[in-house]
């Protein structure tokens, strides 16, 4: 199959970069002065946007898009479910004489009416207000979707309730962002910063995922309609050689990335490095970080790209956490900073005691934060899906704790002890007015076993799962950060205000801290057994599984802070909680109900003709008047009989329950689909591993990870 986009090596990526975007460029060459200053006031500096200047882009917006051969356009928004939608509209509209006119006004730019009932609202939505409206993102900039049929020209959307309330993952975050933004910028005040920029955070997102030959992706309805297989003998050869990691990319997989960032620069967005990964058919993408919200929308734009440039070159893009059982899951890294453009990120360590001891009270913001709210954290990245991978030993543990390296964990130590005067490893010591030591630039090095890591200028959040949206761990983030700067500023705040030395009561602080919320702070092995141990003895949560996070969305300390900081209110708090319920529960019946079918309608029934034949062999074989060796036909039956067993007792999972809430339709998903489905995996991947080659229906492990 021909790739659909032809690769010129002539084209210079510069000349492509934002060539499908709405920039802020396209914009000042289009538009008036004063409205162009009006937009990019908004856009910057968090400033109203003025609605008379709504028609002036809108028109500017509607010339650029029919120039670019766009016939529609479209109001993409992020529902509750982690995916995207978007309502296509024509530019068109018909008028008087049977002549059409392209229209796009200012209302409709910033306001659409997707009707989009069918999303769930977790209550927030009864049918007689079932409508939800589509408000621009004046932040995120308008792009142009290319493909065969027409281009659509797609502006990035809130998505509430006709009552105001967010249905989205979108509107609370630009909220946390704002929330977050106005809290750390009183910090650097105190430290002396003046008309300070917007403080935001920053997300630099590292996506894994597999591909695998299209062909066999078809071959495979659990691929197909649950992302993950639920059947599957380990191959022979597995990862165990680490011969993929970082090996050579295979050519086809190569034709597939270069694609992919052609379109991905098109679109504005700043793919970097990429590689292979762990396991086989694994691979990574890793665009630059940019401000969260964009970095959000840019996140599931890739995901899009990558889903339809896989199909073009005949394979199949899986952003499942653990597309194969006994093989490295996929997740997405959230790289994470605060700062602004003139600042860069307050996390870095500077040249002088003054600036360092304003990136250790970043700091320990970070460490208060995290451990006030590791449970939350942990709700973010909670999934049907994420569960097959977290806490195993290949992917970040369950029990959120913070990796802060030698160097860093040693100055904290000091500062415990009551003041910090050295830093470890260089030598040097430096007694300033404010004994804070010069802090080295070199992260030090790298544990991969936590799930929450200082990397030299940020913070890597490792347990997000490869499919969902940065937007939910972000959203947590941003908020508990606004709860610990508004903490630390306020602290600050009245200590000098009751005459204290600015230096001497952030020396207090900072001691107050590490001594209150330092147990978060582990450097050793997150995958060990003892590591299980003594994060209980410190009192740190251990959410094993979604079902145990879910329930911290609604607790009174949640609700507080994402109240107080006008993130979420309880009600969209409740309505959460009832989606990731209705969700996770919805994931598993589907894998269920799918493992009864494949295996009762695919499984069995080649099982059942490779018995017969080795009936039929037994009986020839007698009747010639040898003696037959029943003994593979006896555990070949033995092990049918197993599986239709297990498959009878997941049918009656599926049918014979009832449940009163969302939780408890959730819990039987939990404690009895996913066992029923295992036993049924366990019968169905012996028999694979017994039965004749060329009567075993579906693509094997070692085809789909190995054929590329
Ligand atoms: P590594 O493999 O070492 O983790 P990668 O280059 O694969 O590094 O990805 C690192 C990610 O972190 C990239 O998305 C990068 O843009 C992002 N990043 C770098 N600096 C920052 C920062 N200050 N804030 C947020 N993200 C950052
Ligand atoms: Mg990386």
């Amino acid at each position: 199959m021909p790739p659909a986009f032809s690769f010129d090596p002539a084209e210079a990526p510069g000349e492509i970069f934002g060539a499908n975007v709405f920039t802020k460029a396209e914009m000042q060459a289009r538009l008036p002065k004063a409205i162009f200053k009006s937009v990019v006031a908004t856009i910057e500096k968090g400033a109203k946007l003025d609605p008379a200047v709504a028609d002036a882009v809108a028109a500017a917006m509607k010339d650029w898009a029919l120039e670019k051969g766009a016939t529609h356009y479209a109001h993409v928004f992020y529902p509750m479910t982690g995916l995207t939608a978007e309502k296509h509209d024509s530019f068109l509209e018909p008028v008087s004489d049977g002549q059409a006119l392209a229209e796009f006004a200012g209302k409709t730019l910033i306001q659409g009416e997707p009707d989009a009932s069918s999303f769930p609202s977790g209550g927030l939505r009864s049918t007689f207000e079932a409508r939800g409206y589509t408000g621009w993102d004046v932040t995120s900039p308008a792009y142009i979707l290319e493909n065969p049929n027409g281009n659509t020209l797609c502006v990035p959307t809130v998505f509430v309730s006709m009552t105001g309330e967010a249905l989205d993952y979108k509107t609370p975050l630009l909220r946390s962002q704002q929330a977050m933004g106005v809290h750390a910028e009183r910090i650097l005040t105190l430290f002396g910063h003046k008309n300070i920029d917007r403080i935001v955070s920053f997300c630099g997102p590292e996506q894994e995922y597999f591909l695998v030959d299209r062909h066999f992706f078809l071959a495979r309805p659990d691929l197909i309609n649950a992302g993950r297989t639920l059947f599957g003998a380990k191959p022979p050869k597995g990862q165990e050689f680490d011969d993929h990691y970082f090996g050579a990319v295979p050519e086809r997989v190569l034709g597939f990335m270069m694609d992919t960032e052609r379109e991905l620069f098109k679109l504005g967005i700043p793919a970097k490095t990429r590689h292979n990964e762990v396991a086989p058919g694994q691979f990574e993408v890793a665009p630059m970080f940019e401000r969260a919200n964009i970095a959000s929308d840019h996140q599931q734009l890739l995901m899009t790209v990558f889903k339809t440039v896989a199909k073009k070159h005949g394979m199949e893009c899986l952003f499942h956490e653990k597309p194969f059982a006994g093989v490295n899951g996929s997740g997405k890294h959230v790289n994470f900073s605060v700062g602004n453009s003139e600042l860069g990120s307050l996390l870095v360590p500077g040249d002088t005691p003054h600036e360092n001891a304003q990136f250790l009270v970043f700091c320990a913001a970070v460490i208060r934060a995290v451990h006030k709210f590791a449970g939350l954290l942990r709700v973010s990245v909670a999934s049907a899906t994420n569960d097959h991978r977290l806490g195993a030993n290949e992917a970040p543990p369950a029990i959120i704790s913070i990796f802060l390296g030698d160097q860093l964990a040693d100055v904290f130590d000091q500062i415990a002890k009551g003041s910090a005067t050295s830093s470890k490893g260089k030598g040097s010591m430096i007694i300033g007015v404010d004994t804070l030591p010069v802090l080295p630039t070199d992260p030090g090095d790298r544990n991969r076993t936590s799930p929450f890591a200082f990397t030299g200028n940020r913070f890597e959040f490792r347990a997000p799962g490869s499919g969902q949206t940065v937007a939910v761990p972000m959203i947590v983030l941003n908020t508990i950060m606004a709860d610990s700067f508004d903490y630390l500023a306020t602290t600050l705040e009245s200590a000098v205000a009751a005459g204290e030395p600015f230096d001497k009561a952030v020396q207090t602080l900072l001691t107050d801290i590490i001594t209150e919320h330092g147990a978060v702070v582990f450097n050793g092995d997150g995958y060990s057994e003892n590591w299980q141990i003594e994060a209980a003895s410190r009192g740190l949560p251990n959410l094993k599984t979604t079902l145990d996070a879910i329930p911290e969305l609604i607790k009174p300390e949640a609700v507080e802070v994402f109240e107080k900081y006008g993130v979420f209110t309880e009600r969209e708090l409740h309505s959460r909680y009832e989606v990731r319920l209705e969700q996770y529960a919805l994931t598993i019946a589907v894998e269920a109900k799918l493992a009864l079918e494949i295996g009762s309608t695919v499984v069995l029934p080649a099982a059942i003709r490779y018995q017969t034949e080795l009936a039929q062999n037994v009986i020839v074989l007698k009747s010639a008047g040898l003696k037959p060796d029943s003994s593979l036909l006896q555990s070949v039956s033995g092990t049918i009989a197993e599986l239709s067993t297990a498959l009878a007792t997941l049918k009656a999972a599926l049918s014979d329950h009832s449940a009163d809430s969302a939780y408890d339709e959730a819990k039987h998903a939990q404690v009895a689909l996913l066992p029923a489905m295992e036993a049924v995996r366990v019968a169905a991947d012996a028999l694979e591993t017994t039965i004749a080659d060329d009567l075993w229906p579906l693509p094997t492990y070692q085809e789909m990870l190995f054929i590329l």
